[in-house]
């Protein structure tokens, strides 16, 4: 199981690299860490937890420099922000554009990233009609993952 997982967040960083290095991005070694950190973590980890994250590999990091990196990372579609939570989360479609609901559990913290979609879109272009103009479209819905719900639900109590 922490085979899988580890191979499965080593063909992300592979993937993300070669997006990077097809579209001429920059991704250095701290942005590449601090991408790598978000990718290993199955919940939105904000810019305080990532600088935690990276001390053993890099001592301590000003906070300005995360914020730099994140911000790279949040241009080029590498990861999404959490707004509720001030924290981000690594985007499952790098290089693919499209707008994203996220469900997020408020049990275990555990966020799934479901892209694109009818929603999406609806709401994109409902906005003009009220004269309002999108810049940022996050849609996140907060409830219990399967795990969760099951842990919670008495046995045998109906869904
Ligand atoms: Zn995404
Ligand atoms: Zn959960």
């Amino acid at each position: 199981m922490a085979t899988s997982m580890a191979e499965h967040h080593a063909v992300r960083l592979a993937h993300a690299e070669a997006h990077a290095a097809l579209h001429g991005l920059a991704l250095t070694p701290l942005r590449r860490q601090v991408y790598a950190a978000i990718v290993a973590s199955d919940r939105p980890i904000g810019a305080y937890e990532l600088l935690d994250a990276l001390e053993p590999q890099r001592g301590r990091v000003p906070p300005t420099t995360i914020y730099r990196a994140l911000d790279f990372l949040l241009a080029h579609g590498f990861v999404h922000r959490i707004e509720s939570k001030n924290a981000f989360f690594a985007c499952c479609e790098v290089g693919v554009p499209h707008r994203s609901q996220f469900l997020m559990c408020d049990g275990c913290g555990a966020t799934v990233e479901i892209p694109g979609g009818d929603l999406a879109q609806q709401l994109s272009h409902s906005a003009p009609a009220h004269g309002f103009e999108v810049h940022r479209q996050v849609v996140e819905l907060s409830g219990l993952c399967a795990r969760c719900a099951r842990a919670t639900r008495p046995a045998g109590a109906p869904l």
